[in-house]
């Protein structure tokens, strides 16, 4: 039967019989044999093939076990007198499943840079730095359902379509079956979207959180875990216009517990990636950036500062840092302030909270003084927000008087206010952005290397 390299690696014993299956990363032709070095994805490290010249002699179509080649060997393990491995595969048999024209193949030995490869993005995850993101990210994926399972969290599904615009933000993708060419029009000379598929104007989401809310207010514990999209034209190394997000909602919570949730499972998730993924880590703490093993550790073990925005603002105004953007209470903190924050200030994650309620969503339940509002946003060294959250106003009227300062018309939002109407309770939740963790957990620089196929101003090849 055919093994994975890992278990081999891993489990491997002298004189077993294996069957191995992979792509050829490199291969050198020496006097006596030819060295392969093959991967298959289960880990980093490739599995030493050596093939004995009279097996090469033999096999008509060796001129095409090249690098990038699929290929298979049977053999046994034998002791590798080389470093680095201590056993290696004595291959018996091969077989070419798919050969890779040596010529023009884009994955030369030489290392590539990320902005490369992104331009071959359907050969990238055979790269080292690619393989480990993906396994990193799965591990990630796995990490999160494992938390919110184990505490009794539900995972809902909520809609990819949607006609409300959650955070009244704008930078919504439209999603329409109207003939552009010549869309219908209302008397107005607007486009009449009533004829469009949904009979009104519909978009690709930017959230989860409205329909969670639903959703927790039945089921108490719940989470999302699903793409959220957004047309920010943005083109910087933290923003994606296809990304995924994870939005845990909780009822009979307040703020404090949305913070200590965000604590406690961002732990969970470092410990889990840590226990599952050292090697992957290891390669990019070596390669990437040489924080990321203690930035993990500290992440698993240590717990988050906490400061409200009113202290923020204090501790930047008298901090003798020139920031670029002004500092000054109701100003939002940006990303140079954030990341002042956690890695000068703190020097660890730092929870912020009690944001003015002028730069936070309606939704957001209002504080006693009247001008803050229970938000929290979780700032990471390096990345800056990597999780943004709230307690939800609960109460009617509030809602309602929210929703008319920031100019929103309540009619979309019936439902959402029925929610207040009908055992109303004090709930609360985050968002993390799915690709902002997996940047934060591996060092990447761009956010782009750590999603298989990013979607940016101008890029949506493969
Ligand atoms: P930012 O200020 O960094 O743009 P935001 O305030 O727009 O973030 P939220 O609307 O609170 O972010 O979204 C929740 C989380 O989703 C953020 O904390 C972040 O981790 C992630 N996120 C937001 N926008 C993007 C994006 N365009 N690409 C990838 N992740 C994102
Ligand atoms: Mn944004």
């Amino acid at each position: 039967m055919q093994q994975r390299i890992k278990d081999i690696l891993h489990r491997g014993q002298l004189g077993d019989r294996v069957t191995v299956r992979g792509w050829v990363r490199t291969k050198r032709e020496l006097k006596e044999c030819t060295f392969v070095n093959l991967n298959d994805g289960s880990t980093l490290a490739g599995l030493q093939v050596v093939i004995p010249n009279t097996l090469a002699a033999a096999t008509p179509w060796i001129k095409n076990l090249t690098t990038g080649a699929a290929v298979e060997f049977r053999g046994e393990l034998v002791l590798s007198p080389g470093k680095g491995q201590a056993l290696e595969l004595h291959a018996q048999q091969m077989h070419l499943w798919g050969a890779a024209d040596a010529e023009s193949y884009p994955l030369q030995k030489k290392r590539h840079s990320f902005e490369f490869l992104r331009t071959i993005a359907h050969l990238r995850p055979r790269t080292n730095t690619l393989g480990a993101v993906m396994r990193v990210r799965n591990a990630c994926a796995m990490a999160i359902h494992q938390f919110f399972q184990e505490r009794g969290f539900l995972w809902v599904h909520t809609p990819i379509i949607t006609a409300s615009d959650c955070e009244g933000a704008g930078e919504l993708f439209t999603v329409t079956t109207l003939n552009l060419a010549q869309p219908p029009k209302t008397p107005a000379g607007e486009i009449d979207f009533s004829q469009d598929f949904f009979g009104r104007r519909a978009y690709l989401t930017v959230s989860g959180q409205l329909e969670a809310e639903i959703m927790a207010t039945a089921l108490t514990n719940v989470y999302t875990f699903g793409p959220t999209f957004r047309a920010e034209n943005s083109n910087t190394s933290r923003h994606l216009a296809e990304f995924w997000m994870v939005e845990p909602e909780m009822a009979f919570c307040d703020l404090k517990g949305d913070m200590e949730l965000a604590e406690a499972f961002l732990q969970f998730v470092f410990r889990s990636v840590l226990d599952h993924c050292a090697e992957d880590l290891a390669f990019f703490q070596e390669r990437i950036d040489n924080s990321v093993m203690a930035t993990a550790e500290q992440m698993a073990s240590q717990s988050f500062a906490r400061l409200s925005y009113t202290e923020a603002i204090q501790i930047l105004e008298k901090s003798s840092r020139p920031f670029e953007f002004p500092v000054a209470w109701g100003l939002d903190l940006q990303s140079e302030h954030e990341r002042y924050l956690a890695e000068e200030y703190c020097q660890r994650p730092v929870i912020v909270y009690d944001y003015p309620a002028t730069l936070k969503a309606f939704y957001m339940r209002l504080n006693e003084d009247g001008k803050t509002v229970a938000a929290m946003d979780v700032l990471a060294p390096k990345i800056g927000e990597i999780i943004g959250g709230s307690q939800r106003e609960e109460r009617l009227e509030v809602l309602q008087q929210r929703l008319a300062s920031q100019g929103l018309d309540p009619a979309p939002y019936w439902w959402y206010l029925d929610l207040r109407r009908y055992g109303s309770v004090p709930h609360a939740g985050f968002g993390l952005g799915f690709e902002r963790l997996v940047q934060f957990m591996t060092g990447m620089d761009n956010i782009r290397d750590v999603i298989p196929f990013p979607r940016t101003p101008g890029n949506a090849e493969f």
